[in-house]
């Protein structure tokens, strides 16, 4: 063996297995530990009959559980579509955990996989599943190594599980959307695809497919059994300023204490600094944050006391997405930011539609101008939001509008640029 080639491999699993320690929470609840705590209690009552497929999706219906990739879809309205197509049915699990500061996956499936595991295989038997793909991306090779290991253990529990094989990403953040992963899975390079049809009706190899993001499907067995136990109030109690139930945080930047948090939906960001994350780091103020990664563009601290949830940051022009939340403070610039998502998406760019493909390009070179060409940038944002295919072109300009709209001293904008972002938002 070739020292140089010894040493570097040996660096290289040196790396792996601190990853493997980072991604994995030390006291791992593991196939034993869960069957022992009344993990898969549920799934053994809808295998034996005692609660129907009806029931599960009525309580999904009352408990709204909406899809927590980014997209918030209703699972039991989703659940019904694949369900309403015929047979074979596939299912896909998206864990190609991209955006940006998101992280909430890694840390459930490290810590609890088989609340997760349970809850696909619940999802999979009311809606009549024949094969299971589950997608994780490359840079969770401990996660993935582990959930082998323990889906292994499952299969020799129940026989009779429909397959499931667990496909590895490469690095491409266009993968975690839907269509793309699907294409990826099929072995063909990771291109979002047209709508109509949707996955639901043509999905992977051609066949109905109801795609999940594992924590919409962690949170099944809770809502089910604890919801048809004690009834619906625990989740309704929980939620603020209009909203309710539960909501995943992650939480990244200036904070004191960074991490994922399991909250009310509707808190503030300054509710949530406060009472979860210690307050912010030492020395630093809140100047601004990223509500839901680098897609859902930027909110100054004057709009910090906004309720975090679906459908409430529209009017400010940002949406919540998957709920990363990235606070930055004094010492950061916005524009650096916005700048910085910008070249995240033209190198992560498909490159199949235009729009995307020299928009993304086009906006980081204007960026990088002292003085922003705002009505250019807004021009081309329209475009790149009008035309682009999927999420990724549409949502690339937000960070750049968010800029114009509340940090326009920094790039030398106008009030009416400013004024322009917000009517563009
Ligand atoms: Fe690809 Fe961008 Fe077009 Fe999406 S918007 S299909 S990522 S080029």
């Amino acid at each position: 063996q070739n020292p140089v080639h010894q040493a570097s491999a040996d660096t290289v699993m040196a790396v792996v297995e601190a990853n493997d320690r980072t991604e994995l929470a030390p006291d791992i609840i593991d196939f034993d530990a869960s069957r022992a705590a009344g993990g898969y209690h549920l799934y053994e009552t809808m295998r034996s009959g005692e609660h129907d497929v009806d029931e599960v999706l009525g309580v999904l219906d009352t408990a709204i559980l909406r899809g927590l990739g980014g997209a918030g879809f209703p699972a039991a309205r989703k659940w019904r579509t694949v369900m309403a197509q015929p047979a074979p049915r596939n299912m896909a699990v998206n864990i190609d955990e991209g955006e940006p500061g998101t992280f909430k996956d890694r840390h459930y499936l490290g810590r609890d996989p088989h609340r997760f595991i349970e809850g696909m295989l619940i999802a999979a038997r009311v809606v009549g599943i024949a094969a299971i793909w589950i997608y994780i991306r490359d840079e969770y090779p401990a996660v993935r190594k582990m959930l082998i290991t323990e889906l292994d253990k499952v299969r020799a529990a129940w026989p009779d599980l429909p397959p499931i094989e667990v496909r590895r990403g490469a690095g491409a953040y266009i993968c975690g959307e839907e269509s793309a992963m699907i294409e990826s899975i099929e072995g063909k390079r990771g291109m979002p695809r047209l709508r109509p049809p949707y996955v639901a009706e043509v999905g992977l190899f051609g066949r109905p497919t109801l795609v999940h993001n594992p924590e919409t499907l962690w949170w099944v067995r809770d809502i089910v059994d604890t919801s048809l136990v004690q009834g619906y109030d625990w989740l309704e109690k929980r939620g603020r300023n209009g909203r309710q139930g539960l909501r995943s945080f992650s939480v990244s930047g200036r904070v004191a204490k960074p991490g994922v948090i399991v909250t009310d939906a509707g808190i503030t960001l300054r509710q949530l600094i406060d009472e979860h994350c210690g307050g912010m780091a030492p020395g630093h103020e809140l100047y601004g944050y990223f509500p839901g990664g680098a897609s859902g563009g930027m909110l100054p601290a004057s709009l910090a006391d906004v309720p975090l949830d679906f459908d409430t940051l529209a009017p400010y022009g940002c949406f919540i997405g998957s709920a990363a939340i990235v606070v930055f403070s004094q010492h950061d610039k916005a524009r650096a930011l916005a700048e910085n998502a910008m070249h995240f998406f033209a190198h992560e760019s498909c490159g199949q539609c235009t729009p995307c493909r020299v928009g993304t390009g086009k906006a980081a070179g204007l960026m990088a101008a002292k003085t922003w060409d705002a009505p250019l940038l807004e021009e081309l944002g329209s475009a790149m939001m009008d035309a682009s295919i999927c999420g990724l072109g549409q949502a690339a300009p937000n960070p750049v509008r968010s800029v114009l709209r509340y940090f326009p001293h920094e790039v030398g904008a106008t009030p009416a640029d400013a004024r322009a972002g917000e009517g563009a938002a």
